[in-house]
């Protein structure tokens, strides 16, 4: 279940516009009755006092009350952002051939630098890198059910053989570190919290929690966001920390915490279904891979789950396999055992 499934809780959205958290831009605006404006959640500008503010589902609403949209941040642009973006997508996915930025910036109405940078921002990826990711993989897929390579070159898109190998050169494993040089320019903070299910290791960037890991050192950060600066996490922080505690403590309850994933296309694909599995359900990893339009598919979707560094909150323990039996996990079948038990006890209590 997702957070966008679930009515907002007033005290959700005072936590979120508290934490000018990202994640919930477009989800609800907040109105300032002394200013007369609204805001998205995570306007940049000086909080007003709690009892002045109300929060609103929509701009639209806002608006009807009377108010005003913020000069600096700007909320009634986000949601057509958002749009925008999405549908780029769907075109890129869609198509054929490559589609040259002047012609989907035509097709959203926005100039081919403000797509470009409001893009970039969302998915962190410019459109031609994200086509070209979606190429690599098509290409990829093509060859593993037996195309010849140069058939596979031209299912996928790409105009000549020589383009495909430029962009295969070194992205056949498509790391992470890939995307973002190894972390370079990133600030990572991190916590080693007691739980019930023994140490944790918790750190977040500044848009997320990038790494959850039971009974690992941090050390592993520096081998996973090699050029990041990692430092331990301070004040600011704890908060965020807190709620990731409790999440591993109650892995039955939704929860709506900003993550920082770092994947191939595929790899988000496979991470976006692990959190639609319901808290005390389970999947096989052939299942995993039909959701996401890739059947057959199930040991790429297996590798992908083994790849999610950030356990409990991506739920990868509730992928078992195809015969029932509790199958592996990065941190020991005990574990992964404990998770799924606190599940279905938490679904039976409510
Ligand atoms: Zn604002």
């Amino acid at each position: 279940m997702t957070a966008q499934d679930n009515p907002i809780s007033e005290s959700q959205m005072a936590e979120a516009f508290r934490q000018r958290d990202r994640s919930w831009d477009g989800r609800f605006v907040v109105a300032v009755r002394t200013t007369h404006i609204y805001c998205r959640p995570s306007c940049p500008a000086r909080r007003p006092k709690p009892e002045n503010t109300r929060f609103y589902s929509s701009a639209e609403a806002a608006r009807q009350a009377g108010y005003r949209p913020c000069k600096r941040c700007r909320p009634d642009d986000f949601a057509r952002d958002r749009k925008a973006v999405m549908d780029v997508i769907s075109w890129l996915r869609d198509a054929e051939t490559a589609m040259p930025l002047d012609q989907l910036a035509e097709r959203t109405g926005y100039s081919p630098s403000h797509l470009q940078k409001i893009f970039k921002t969302s998915i962190g990826l410019s459109p031609a890198a994200y086509a070209r990711a979606l190429r690599v993989e098509r290409a990829r897929a093509e060859l593993r059910n037996g195309k010849s390579v140069s058939d596979a070159i031209y299912a996928a898109g790409f105009e000549s053989p020589s383009r495909f190998y430029e962009n295969m050169d070194g992205r056949l494993g498509m790391t992470p570190s890939i995307w973002r040089k190894g972390g370079e320019g990133m600030t990572i903070r991190w916590v080693e919290a007691p739980t019930t299910l023994g140490p944790v290791l918790i750190a977040a960037s500044e848009k997320g929690v990038c790494r959850v890991a039971f009974n690992t050192p941090p050390e592993d950060l520096t081998r996973l966001f090699p050029k990041a600066t990692i430092v331990e996490g301070d004040a600011d922080f704890a908060d965020l920390f807190q709620r990731v505690v409790a999440a591993v403590e109650n892995p039955g309850r939704s929860h709506d915490i900003p993550l920082d994933v770092q994947g191939t296309v595929f790899q988000e694909r496979i991470w976006a279904e692990l959190c639609k599995i319901p808290p005390g359900e389970t999947r096989s990893y052939g299942q995993l891979a039909a959701a996401s339009d890739k059947p057959g598919a199930s040991r790429a979707a297996g590798s992908a789950n083994g790849a999610n560094r950030i356990a409990v909150l991506i739920p990868c323990h509730r992928v078992i396999r195809a015969d029932g039996s509790i199958g592996g996990y990065a941190f020991g079948e005990e574990i992964k055992r404990e998770l799924l038990r606190r599940e279905n006890s938490a679904q039976d209590d409510g």
